[in-house]
């Protein structure tokens, strides 16, 4: 490791009492240039340790999570084969490596053959997991019918467009695109803030085209073991592939695709094995006939490049949060239902609560109706909002966080 240059020397200054008033002066310029040129080597050796720390920060940085990565052990799925006397035998999932191990007496007992089991990096039975069936049903939510309308999305009329164009005329009219020879886009990836309609945009898709509405979180194919969220993957098109019509919607896609980092541990190729699952269930896409894949992130910034290819994720749709026109919108949609007093100004409103979100906005009308009920009122009046709005500023500048709604 280098070490930074030694300190220069501090300049001294020595007057000879014999000096005359020039000398002095001349002796004085002298000092001063060379006080100077040390200052500025001071600084440049300040600049560059402090470059240095940055470095050494970062270099810790990574270091602490490779660390904390390292020492939460990793876990591989693999089903129990077959139980002996001297113990089980395991087949690893995805290599098919069977070994026999050992399993603790507690565990044994409810231990059959044919279960899914959790095993460590030595083969040992760590927990018996639940079914298949209940891995993928908890890692994805099946809409057959949502009941999402375009109308029920506000202020984004231009990324209604371009989804309708990108995922609903492929979807109804897949002979025309065949026949004029165009390419769909393969895949559309929304992004933006959170709560500002991206899953409802997907909803709203699947509704208009009578599609099954298949979610799956990039986080949680993450969060399984070793093993399992590329066979997810594998799942969530199979699944799709047997309700068609369907639209996959892969919500915060930034789990799974984020860029690439140094580190080797086996979380990362986890990870990695999953995105290449994905994009190759992406490339083989044409032959599926109607699937259709929308995929949503808060974190365009950290995705990896790769996934915005041609043939992947190729169109991009931004859905920032709501304008004026937009917010106005929202509270129209989300109090159409509400019986509001004739006081209650959306325009109003909409000045008041620049920087919300949709679902900020909906939780909004939600608070004011509350206020009424806690009033015993049928009606809610602008006081209401205004009294809502309040709590959620308080509530806001308290907490610091993003504004939480009850
Ligand atoms: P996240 O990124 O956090 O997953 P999202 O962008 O997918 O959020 P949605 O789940 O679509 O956001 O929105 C959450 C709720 O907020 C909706 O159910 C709806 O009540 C309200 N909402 C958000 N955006 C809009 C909008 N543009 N118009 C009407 N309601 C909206």
């Amino acid at each position: 490791m280098s070490r930074s240059s030694s300190l220069p020397e501090r300049p001294r200054l020595d007057l000879d009492p014999d000096m005359s008033q020039d000398e002095r002066l001349e002796a004085l310029r002298e000092h001063f240039v060379e006080l100077v040129r040390v200052q500025d080597q001071l600084e440049e050796q300040l600049d560059s340790a402090q470059e240095r720390q940055d470095d050494l920060t970062t270099q810790v940085d990574r270091l602490e999570r490779e660390n904390d990565t390292l020492k939460s052990s990793s876990l591989y799925v693999a089903t129990a084969e077959e139980l002996t006397d001297e113990g089980v035998i395991v087949k690893q999932h995805g290599n098919n490596q069977e070994v026999l191990t050992e399993v603790s007496p507690t565990l044994r007992e409810d231990l059959e053959a044919g279960d899914r089991v959790a095993i460590n990096d030595s083969f040992s039975v760590q927990t018996i997991l639940d079914p298949e069936t209940d891995a993928r049903a908890q890692a994805m939510e099946i809409d057959d019918s949502p009941t999402v309308l375009y109308e029920d999305i506000g202020g984004l009329d231009e990324q209604i467009r371009e989804v309708r164009e990108a995922v609903e005329q492929p979807l109804i009219n897949a002979e025309q695109f065949a026949e004029v020879g165009v390419e769909p886009p393969s895949g559309v990836l929304l992004h933006g803030p959170p709560g500002t309609g991206k899953t409802m945009l997907a909803k709203a898709v699947a509704n208009q085209t009578d599609a099954t509405f298949i979610k799956m979180a990039g986080s949680e194919l993450v969060r399984k073991f070793i093993g399992e969220g590329a066979r997810l993957v594998r799942d969530l098109f199979e699944l799709a592939s047997e309700r068609e019509p369907a639209v996959i919607f892969i919500d915060e896609i930034d789990a799974i695709a984020a860029k690439r980092t140094e580190s080797k541990t086996s979380g990362d190729a986890e990870v990695q094995r999953t995105m290449m699952q994905l994009l190759s269930e992406m490339d083989g896409f044409e032959e599926r006939g109607e699937i259709r894949i929308i995929a949503a992130t808060n974190r365009f910034d950290m995705l990896d490049r790769a996934i915005l290819r041609p043939g992947r994720f190729d169109r991009l749709i931004e859905v920032p949060n709501p304008d004026w026109d937009g917010r106005k919108r929202i509270l129209e949609i989300h109090t159409r239902e509400m019986a509001i007093n004739d006081d209650v100004e959306m325009a109003t409103l909409a000045n008041e609560t620049e920087g919300f979100s949709g679902a900020e906005l909906a939780s909004l009308a939600t608070e004011a109706g509350m206020f009424a009920i806690r009033d015993d009122r049928t009606e809610v009046h602008m006081a209401d909002f205004e009294n809502a709005l309040e709590k959620v500023n308080d509530e806001d500048e308290t907490t610091g966080q993003p504004i939480a709604f009850a």
